[in-house]
């Protein structure tokens, strides 16, 4: 299905945007920060497939340069070593701004979201480019709406252990805000929901890929807490189809992104026991801090606006992201087993 955890699911050359198919389109020069990431890198894939030119921005804190490798030597691809929080100059006409340490074990004590996305705006209002935050459902915090709709404003820990996080995407998306009413920059924002695929990284703590490395190599399925706490997966096709059509597209936001099936953990263990291997046992652990009870998008105004809808359900996304971490974890050598 994917070769270096690179997908297949193809969509057609300038299948979304201003341009019709079957039109010549001028390439764009976007710049992808986070771009050797999990999402950023399957982003670049598409950007790449349609004929733009990419310039990756990464410090490889938790990104690997395997995941952009297959571009290297194209001349329309770039790999910049660089951390987002020190100034960048440039000149594109788009920015995804990814950058970001993602996963609670990462993300604690780092000035990028704040320091790294007012650098972003200040290079977006100078040339002129459209800007693109991938914000986070993490900004309606432990959530007292069910399910959270855009106008929902949050209920968020100003001093926890993830307010680093939740706050700093807060505060990414009031500068966003600020630069597109004061300065006039063309702005966008997603706020995506707990996505998955080829490529995550493979101990940065997440979930469903800590479940699906635990079941391959044997070991427990780690709950945190009762395991009753809900999230709504999403296979990250469908999330880099939705940033496409939001940057391409003619609103602002914010918009959620994600998949509206809602598992509670004890239910997405199964679906991994499923997967992988029905025997695998589960083992219960005390949650983490502040730890949202329930999480799920309502997705509404992408359907009107963006027209987009996820096509991937969590029972078919899995397998591709076995395949690719099966091979990651055990090597070449493995084909079939594991
Ligand atoms: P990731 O960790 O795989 O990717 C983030 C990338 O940013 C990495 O390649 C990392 O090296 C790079 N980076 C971090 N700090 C940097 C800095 N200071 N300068 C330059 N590069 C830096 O995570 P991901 O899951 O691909 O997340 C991408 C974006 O999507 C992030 O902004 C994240 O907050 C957002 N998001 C992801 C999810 C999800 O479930 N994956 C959910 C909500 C929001
Ligand atoms: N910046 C950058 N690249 C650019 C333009 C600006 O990294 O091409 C940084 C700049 O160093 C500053 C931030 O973006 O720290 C905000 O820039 P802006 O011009 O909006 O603010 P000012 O410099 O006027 O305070
Ligand atoms: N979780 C779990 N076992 C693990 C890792 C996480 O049960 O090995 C739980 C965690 O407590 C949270 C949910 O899974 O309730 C999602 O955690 P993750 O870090 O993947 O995403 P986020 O909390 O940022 O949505």
């Amino acid at each position: 299905v994917y070769h270096n955890g690179h997908l297949a699911t193809g969509f057609g050359i300038n299948s979304v945007g201003k341009i019709p198919l079957g039109l010549k389109r001028k390439g764009l020069r976007i710049l992808v920060t986070g771009g050797a990431g999990f999402v950023g890198s399957h982003l670049v894939d598409r950007l790449m497939s349609r004929g733009d030119s990419v310039i990756v921005v990464d410090n490889l804190f938790t990104g690997r340069k395997e995941n952009v490798m297959h571009h290297f030597g194209n001349p329309r691809f770039e790999l910049i070593r660089h951390d987002v929080v020190e100034p960048l100059l440039l000149e594109v006409d788009q920015i995804y701004h990814l950058a970001c340490p993602a996963s609670p074990v990462h993300y604690k004590h780092n000035p990028t979201n704040v320091v790294g996305t007012l650098n972003m705006l200040g290079l977006a209002k100078r040339v002129g480019a459209r800007f693109l935050l991938t914000s986070t459902s993490e900004v309606y915090g432990d959530p007292l709406q069910h399910p959270q709709v855009e106008t929902y404003w949050g209920n968020v820990n100003p001093i926890g252990v993830r307010s680093c996080y939740d706050e700093g995407k807060r505060t990414a998306e009031t500068l966003t805000m600020d630069y597109h009413r004061g300065a006039s920059v063309e702005v966008r924002i997603a706020r995506i929901f707990n996505t998955y695929g080829p490529r995550m990284c493979i101990d940065d703590g997440r979930v469903v890929s800590n479940f699906v490395a635990q079941a391959l190599r044997k070991e427990p399925l780690t709950v945190y807490g009762d395991g009753k706490q809900t999230r709504s997966f999403q296979f990250v096709s469908d999330l880099v189809e939705g940033l496409i059509r939001l940057m391409e597209g003619e609103h602002v936001g914010p918009f959620n992104l994600g998949n509206p099936g809602e598992f509670t953990m004890l239910e997405l263990a199964k679906v991994v026991q499923d997967t992988i291997d029905s025997s695998a046992k589960i083992e219960f652990r005390p949650n983490t801090e502040d730890d949202p009870h329930k999480r799920k998008p309502d997705i509404t105004k992408a359907k009107e606006k963006l027209g987009w809808e996820p096509k991937v359900s969590l029972r078919e996304g899995l397998p591709m992201m076995v395949s690719d971490f099966r091979q990651r974890i055990f090597g070449d050598h493995v084909e079939n087993g594991g």
